[in-house]
C-alpha cells in the first residue's frame, strides 16, 4: 500500500467515527469532537480539551500523518514476520506450552492481514485519546499530578522533561485508563463485525492483541523495557501496558460470551492472548537484531507473575484509589466496564 493510501483510509476510518461520536456522545450535551491531523514528521498523538470542566465538552484529537504511516508499516513488517515464522520449527518449540494459533491464513491473505491489524490498531490509538478526554485526565493530571501541560501526548516531546515523582504516577495511571477504555471500545467493535463467525472471531482477536503489542512497543521508542520500581515518565512500559489490558479482555469476553456465542473459556482466552503478544514480542527482538530473547520480561507471565514489576504495579494501584473519585464524578458518558479496577488478590499481592 502506497503512504497515501494509508493516509486516506486512516482519514475515511476515523471520519466515520468522529461523526458517529458526534452524534452519539457530543451533540446531546452540546459538545464537539474535532479530528485534526498534523504533518509534524514525528510518531504521535494528542488529545486536548478546550472547554472548562463544568462547560459543554470542546475537544480535540490529533493524529499525526507520520504515526498511521509508520504505524502500517510496523504492522505490515510484523505480518511478513509471522507469515514466515510461524510454521517454522523453532517457532513451535517456543510456544509449545500454548494451544495453537488460530488459522490467520485459513481467512486472510498477509495483505489482508495488514490492512485489518492497522486498522484495529488505528481503532485503538483513537479510542485511546477519547478515552483521555472523556474521562478528564488533562483536568487530572493538572489537579493531582500537577502536571501544567493540559495536551496529552502519547510520545515525549523533544525539550519536555522526564516526569518524575507524583506527576509521572498519575500519568501512567491515566494512560493505563485510557488503555481500557479503548480495548472495550474495540472488543465491542469486533463483536459488531465477527458475530455470526466464532473462527473468525477468534482470528480476529488474535490480530487485535497482536496490533495492541505492536502499538505498545512503538511508543515506548522500541527500546528494551526493564523493570523499575517507581513510575518514570510520561507511559507505562509495553510489557506493563498488555499485562494490564489482558485481564480486562478475558473477563469482557467473558461476560460477552453467552450473547455472543463465542465459546472461549477463560483458558483458550489466556492462550490465544498470551502467544497473540508473545508472537509480537518475538517480533520486536528480531527488529532489534537480535536472533533470540536476552531475558522473558516482555513475554507474558500474568500479573500475579510479575515480582519485579511488584513495587512498581502498588504505585499504580495506590494511584488510582487517589484519583478515582475525582476520575468518576467528571468522567462523560461513562459506563462501569470503561474504568480500571483491580481484584481484591492483585492488591493483597502487591501489598505483600
Ligand atoms: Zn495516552
Amino acid at each position: 500500500m502506497e503512504d497515501l493510501q494509508i493516509y486516506e483510509l486512516s482519514a475515511n476510518v476515523l471520519n466515520g467515527i468522529t461523526k458517529d461520536l458526534n452524534e452519539s456522545v457530543y451533540a446531546p450535551i452540546n459538545g464537539v469532537l474535532a479530528l485534526k491531523w498534523s504533518t509534524e514528521p514525528t510518531f504521535n498523538a494528542s488529545a486536548s480539551s478546550k472547554s472548562g470542566i463544568k462547560d459543554p465538552p470542546d475537544h480535540e484529537i490529533c493524529l499525526h500523518y507520520e504515526l498511521v504511516r509508520q504505524l502500517y508499516r510496523d504492522i505490515e513488517g510484523f505480518c511478513d514476520f509471522y507469515f514466515q515464522q510461524h510454521t517454522t520449527d523453532w517457532w513451535s518449540t517456543f510456544f509449545n506450552n500454548l494451544d495453537d494459533a488460530p488459522p490467520l491464513f485459513e481467512f486472510f491473505t498477509v495483505e489482508q492481514c495488514s490492512h485489518n491489524m492497522f486498522v484495529g490498531a488505528l481503532t485503538f490509538v483513537y479510542f485511546h485519546e477519547l478515552g483521555h478526554l472523556l474521562q478528564q485526565h488533562g483536568y487530572i493530571r493538572q489537579e493531582i499530578g500537577g502536571n501544567e501541560q493540559t495536551r496529552i501526548f502519547e510520545s515525549k516531546v523533544a525539550g519536555d522533561a522526564i516526569l518524575r515523582g507524583k506527576q509521572s504516577s498519575v500519568s501512567h495511571v491515566t494512560e493505563l485508563c485510557a488503555d481500557s477504555y479503548a480495548t472495550v471500545k474495540c472488543l465491542y467493535e469486533l463483536m459488531r463485525h465477527f458475530d455470526d463467525n466464532k473462527e473468525e472471531l477468534r482470528v480476529a482477536l488474535f490480530m487485535l492483541v497482536c496490533s495492541l503489542s505492536c502499538i505498545f512497543h512503538k511508543f515506548s521508542d522500541e527500546v528494551d523495557c526493564t523493570p523499575s520500581d517507581t513510575p518514570v515518565g510520561s507511559h507505562p512500559n509495553p510489557s506493563i501496558r498488555m499485562e494490564l489490558n489482558l485481564p480486562h479482555i478475558y473477563e469482557l469476553m467473558d461476560l460477552i460470551a453467552e450473547p455472543s456465542g463465542h465459546l472461549m473459556n477463560r483458558r483458550d482466552l489466556v492462550h490465544l492472548c498470551s502467544r497473540a503478544s508473545d508472537s509480537s514480542s518475538l517480533y520486536q527482538i528480531a527488529k532489534n537484531g537480535l536472533s533470540k530473547p536476552e531475558n522473558d520480561y516482555q513475554f507474558i507471565r500474568g500479573l500475579l507473575n510479575r515480582e519485579d514489576d511488584k513495587n512498581y504495579l502498588k504505585h499504580i494501584v495506590e494511584t488510582w484509589d487517589e484519583i478515582e473519585g475525582m476520575l468518576r464524578e467528571f468522567t462523560i458518558d461513562g459506563s462501569e466496564l470503561d474504568y480500571l479496577s483491580f481484584s481484591k488478590v492483585f492488591r493483597e499481592y502487591v501489598n505483600s
